[in-house]
């Protein structure tokens, strides 16, 4: 395989031509298969299978046991049609070596004719049992003659991710047209930049052993990922993505922003009314961050701490650099309730330093609305608070030189890109500060937000309580409204979290009605309140503000609360159904506890029995409270998905590489990039395009 043409960015490419230039591909299948996000033909190649079915040989019916998936071949002895609860057709496959029922509730005359008793069938499926013996149900069926040999496939038969009206065989034709140009892969790494066990193995060959596996293939190994074959694209995928970042990074070197010196002395007024001292290390993200702002390059820094390290007031400080010398900052929140409640917090810090904090949000009034876009496009406004609705068309500001990000997991890559470009003012960009408590690990986070500067705030306040974490079967019920009534005895506020398995706000928010209507009924001296999803959202947020102004006592909520809500005299939060949440999830919301000076418990409840899973995050809880640890423990137990998917986290998901389990990669990843960046700048080019299509995911500017 020679390395001089770039095979992919050569238009006469068949790898590069749309799907439709293949064989059995039309319109329409060209359109369910880019629901798959296939477009062209070397898309497929890089369409992994999610598991193998072994067809390679036949096992003899005496062999079989319920669960398997097997090829088995034998002769009818008896089929029949019966009327059970419906009409199905069974069959009784016998070779010699045990027996085997068939049933079908689908057939036509014709297979029944067909598959009548002295028949030989080959069938291919799932082996159950039926507590005499075992049967498969609607088995894939084929007639093979006497005396013939029965034929197996070569290799391990691919499943493939799929979709509606895209079959698994459709897509073992495609792979295989796909896999026929294999020689169009140029390997472009070989020796020169990758070291063994990687280096033996082409992209190609590693691309033909994942989608055929020979017959002795570890399927094991190869479906957790840490088959060499899967490593080396891995490699080449974070590879192109610490590339891709690097350019990024690169190109907001050169883009403008308005320095922010602080003039005008309203840092120390700010610090001077301010009721605590910063931490040690708000005050040191606080500095990296001024530095920043007095660059003529747009700042580009993630600052993560950990639930209730307190990153508004750092943000805050930002504002006023921008503020001090007439410019205006935005700061998006990714919820309704928290913009609010950052519209307090800034307002009732910077009203007496006369500057006017603006909240966008959906439920102004028109009149009030018309009012507020006056106010930020006359500049008048120098803060502006609100979701993403800040970034509507008709939100114009006069002076943007500062975009704050709260709680960016919510918010995705693509988002933070197109909010750089909203607040552009021809060539002068805003200066970025992206905010978040999801701790990841720091290689980690490195690695997932190359093109970004890091901030760690890495202390907590002082005289913070730690949350006394309890883990109790929901049979103790009555012992835990006991705790409640006796907290609020004392003029303590709490939390009580109802979660459900499914992601269906309906039933969740059905759960959190009965539970304060039986709260009510146990407690009636309480004040209780209720917040949920399905609630209107002055509704929900009367009821918010209730709570944090301490007229209730109890407030019943789903997990709309998680993010950053603030009542510091809230000491007792009981989260039902615990085991069924993720670690950062559990991690966020018992965060909501011990913001003040007071002893705080979190009652986590669990309904019996617990998955191992499930104990060993219960468990993880009581023993820590680090939120970086946390995290760390709970990419071991569940994997990255989920803590680092787009949906958490706005991280580009991979193909093939998977950011926790490839740590192993990363070092050597970054070296090579450092590398192919100063040796090979084209192929820096043509590696991003192999591996993020044509549709950049990251908009090169
Ligand atoms: P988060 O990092 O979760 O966004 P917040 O900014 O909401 O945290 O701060 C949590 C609480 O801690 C707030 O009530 C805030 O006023 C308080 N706080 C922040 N910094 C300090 C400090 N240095 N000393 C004491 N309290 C602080
Ligand atoms: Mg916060």
């Amino acid at each position: 395989m020679g390395s001089k043409a770039p095979a992919r960015s050569d238009p006469g490419s068949p790898l590069d031509q749309p799907l439709q230039w293949l064989k059995g591909v039309g319109p329409k299948l060209a359109e369910k298969l880019a629901r798959l996000g296939l477009h062209r033909v070397g898309d497929l190649l890089f369409h992994l299978p999610l598991r193998y079915q072994d067809r390679t040989r036949v096992a003899p019916l005496g062999a079989l046991r319920p669960g398997m998936e097997v090829t088995v071949v034998g002769e009818v002895a008896f089929a029949e049609v019966v009327m059970r609860r419906r009409r199905m057709l069974v069959c009784q496959l016998k070779d010699g070596s045990g027996k085997l029922e068939l049933r079908f509730f689908h057939f036509s005359e014709a297979q029944r004719r067909l598959w009548r008793p002295g028949a030989k069938l080959r069938c291919f499926g799932e082996v159950r049992s039926t507590g005499v013996g075992n049967q498969m149900i609607h088995p894939e069926v084929e007639v093979v003659g006497k005396t013939e040999p029965a034929l197996v496939e070569e290799t391990l038969t691919p499943v493939y991710p799929a979709t509606e009206g895209v079959h698994q065989l459709t897509l073992r034709r495609l792979s295989d047209q796909a896999l026929a140009h294999l020689d169009q892969v140029e390997d472009w790494l070989g020796e020169r930049y990758l070291s063994e066990p990687l280096a033996d193995l082409s992209l190609a060959d590693a691309l033909r052993y994942l989608h055929r596996p020979p017959p002795d293939a570890d399927q094991t190994l190869l479906l957790s990922g840490e088959h060499p074959a899967r490593q080396r694209l891995a490699f080449e995928e974070l590879l192109a993505h610490q590339l891709a970042l690097r350019k990024l990074r690169l190109a907001s070197a050169r883009l403008r922003a308005t320095p922010l010196t602080g003039r005008g002395g309203l840092e120390a007024r700010f610090l001077a009314a301010l009721p605590f001292a910063l931490t040690a290390a708000q005050q040191r993200v606080a500095d990296e961050i001024a530095a920043d702002l007095q660059n003529a390059a747009p700042m580009m820094r993630l600052v993560q701490g950990d639930v209730g390290s307190g990153k508004t007031v750092v943000a805050a400080l930002a504002c006023l650099r921008a503020a001090g010398s007439g410019w205006q900052s935005a700061i998006m929140a990714p919820t309704e309730i928290l913009a609010e409640q950052h519209y307090q917090t800034l307002s009732h810090w910077f009203e007496p330093l006369g500057l006017r904090v603006a909240w966008v949000s959906g439920r102004l009034g028109a009149a009030q609305r018309r009012e507020t876009l006056a106010a930020i496009a006359g500049g008048e406004a120098r803060i502006v608070v609100g979701t993403h609705a800040l970034f509507q068309d008709d939100v114009r500001f006069s002076a943007l030189a500062l975009v704050v990000i709260d709680e960016q997991h919510r918010f995705g890559v693509h988002q933070r890109m197109a909010l750089r470009d909203k607040g552009r003012d021809g060539e002068i960009h805003p200066h970025q500060l992206i905010m978040t408590a999801t701790p990841i690990p720091r290689t980690l986070a490195q690695t997932a937000y190359a093109d970004l500067d890091l901030s760690v705030i890495d202390e907590l306040p002082p005289g913070r309580q730690p949350v006394k974490t309890v883990v109790l079967a929901e049979a103790r019920r009555a012992e835990v409204v006991e705790r409640v009534a006796a907290a609020c005895r004392e003029g303590r506020q709490c939390y009580w979290v109802c979660t459900l398995i499914e992601e269906s706000e309906a039933l969740e928010a059905q759960a959190a009605e009965d539970t304060a209507a039986a709260l009510a009924e146990a407690l009636p001296d309480l004040a209780i309140g209720l917040a949920h999803g399905r609630m209107k959202g002055e509704e929900r947020d009367r009821a918010m503000q209730a709570f944090k102004a301490g007229d209730l006592d109890l407030l019943v909520a789903t997990t709309v609360i998680e993010v950053g809500v603030d009542v510091p005299n809230a000491s007792l939060m009981v989260i039902e159904n615990a085991e069924r949440l993720g670690l950062s999830q559990l991690h966020q919301l018992r965060g909501r506890v011990g913001r003040g000076d007071i002893a705080s418990t979190c009652v986590l409840m669990y309904s019996p029995p617990l998955s191992e899973q499930g104990r060993r995050r219960l468990a993880a809880m009581r023993e820590t409270r680090d939120g970086f640890r946390i995290a760390q423990i709970d990419m071991e137990i569940r994997g990255p998905g989920e803590l680092l998917g787009t949906r958490q986290t706005g991280l580009i998901s991979f193909r093939v590489a998977d950011i926790v389990r490839d740590k192993a990669l990363i070092g050597d990843v970054s070296r090579v990039a450092a590398r192919i960046v100063g040796e090979q700048p084209g192929l820096a080019d043509r590696l991003i395009r192999r591996w993020q299509g044509d549709k950049a995911r990251y908009r090169l500017v």
